[in-house]
């Protein structure tokens, strides 16, 4: 097979990982040339064209979700670091690219997995002299020495969680270990963030949604301690879809509407200073399909609303339905000038001032020709 195959086999086998995509399935996008091509999310708030490859596929654990179990469905391929790094750069030099995401199958193991991967991102970086985006997989079962050496190369790191605990994580990957391999190296990474001389600046984590028969509150309390203990920077999700040829081809695939909703959760934790006992569950302990997590929040806090436009902190704001960040700040601004009196001025500051205004008091005054307009309440 000539490098050109096997990158092209090698970026399709890693279209199952998400961690660099902007947030799901809808996300990824196929080059002209067959590659998977990913708008990823940069640490900057900015996106840009990344190839995601695997170093080889064809793994030796035993995932029971996963197309690489077992050695893979089709012929083992392994990408040489001086080939990898040199296909890349052709993409980089054709601006087909700004940036890599790699990853690997456990070939050979854990430790010599992680080795040809660093030996990629170093040909890259010294003999190429790419300076540009990295985001390099953590193995589970890498050393402490590989994972410093990611850290100095990479400008973001990744271990994957898979699932939210050590039992729910034995029922779908057997031979991983979650509290050492991937709690543990996930603190380690932590702790390391932003120490002088590492280039990483972030870390990441993914979950299988609903694989191992877990409820969203589990993963929503992990990825809660991970904010907390790990400095993560986000978490990504991916909805079981069962695959043939492995023991879950039977089972029911997750709806998106599942991954989303925990997709929404992320973001209350990052963007809207929401903590995990904000966060309300049905009675089954998974987050509601049919309404989103704030206004679920807001339909339990009735002491809150409305709340005066003019009055409340940033913080306060995000709690209203309708309203994100970038909105609160310009409520703000915009209170800098003059009080807040009519609806009109929130018309001009967010398109969702809809969903919003039956939330406020505008100086004092519900706006009852809009609420009965609206009949939202
Ligand atoms: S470690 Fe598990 S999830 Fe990762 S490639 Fe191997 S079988 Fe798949």
């Amino acid at each position: 097979m000539n490098t050109r195959d096997k990158l092209q086999a090698l970026a399709q086998a890693a279209q199952f990982d998400l961690s660099c995509a902007c947030g799901g399935s809808q996300k990824r996008s196929l080059g002209d040339d067959g590659l998977w091509i990913y708008p990823a999310a940069l640490p900057n708030g900015q996106t840009m064209p990344v190839l995601k490859v695997l170093q080889s596929s064809g793994c030796e654990r035993n995932c029971t979700y996963c197309v690489e179990r077992n050695g893979g469905r089709g012929p083992r391929i392994c990408f040489s670091p001086d080939d990898l790094a040199r296909e890349f750069m052709k993409m980089v030099r054709a601006r087909l690219v700004g940036g890599l995401f790699l990853s690997s199958a456990i070939m050979g193991s854990p430790t010599a997995t992680m080795d040809r991967m660093l030996a990629t991102v170093e040909r890259v970086r010294f003999r190429h002299r790419f300076f540009g985006y990295i985001h390099l997989k953590i193995i589970p079962g890498a050393q402490e020495a590989q994972i410093e050496r990611a850290m100095e190369l990479a400008n973001r790191v990744s271990v994957n969680l898979e699932a939210p605990n050590e039992e729910r994580l034995a029922a779908i990957a057997p031979g991983k270990s979650f509290h050492d391999q991937l709690k543990g190296t996930m603190r380690f990474i932590g702790d390391n963030l932003g120490r002088e001389g590492l280039r990483c600046k972030s870390q990441t984590t993914q979950f299988v949604v609903g694989a191992a028969g877990e409820q969203d509150k589990e993963t929503i309390s992990t990825l809660w301690e991970s904010y907390e203990e790990a400095n993560l920077a986000r978490g990504y999700f991916s909805a079981f879809q069962p695959v043939s040829g492995t023991p879950l081809e039977g089972a029911a695939p997750i709806p998106a509407m599942r991954e989303h909703r925990l997709y929404q959760v992320d973001f209350l934790f990052r963007k809207y200073e929401f903590e995990i006992d904000d966060i309300i569950f049905d009675e089954e302990e998974n987050l509601s399909l049919a309404e989103d997590p704030k206004t679920i929040w807001a339909g339990r806090h009735p002491e809150v609303f409305p709340m005066e436009i003019n009055d409340v902190e940033r913080r306060e704001l995000l709690r209203v339905p309708g309203l994100g960040p970038i909105a609160a700040d310009r409520i703000l601004e915009r209170r800098r000038i003059s009080r807040i009196c009519e609806l009109d001025v929130l018309k001009r500051i967010t398109p969702r001032w809809r969903t919003a205004a039956p939330y406020m008091l505008f100086d004092g005054r519900l706006k009852e020709r809009n609420m009965a307009q609206l009949a939202l309440f």
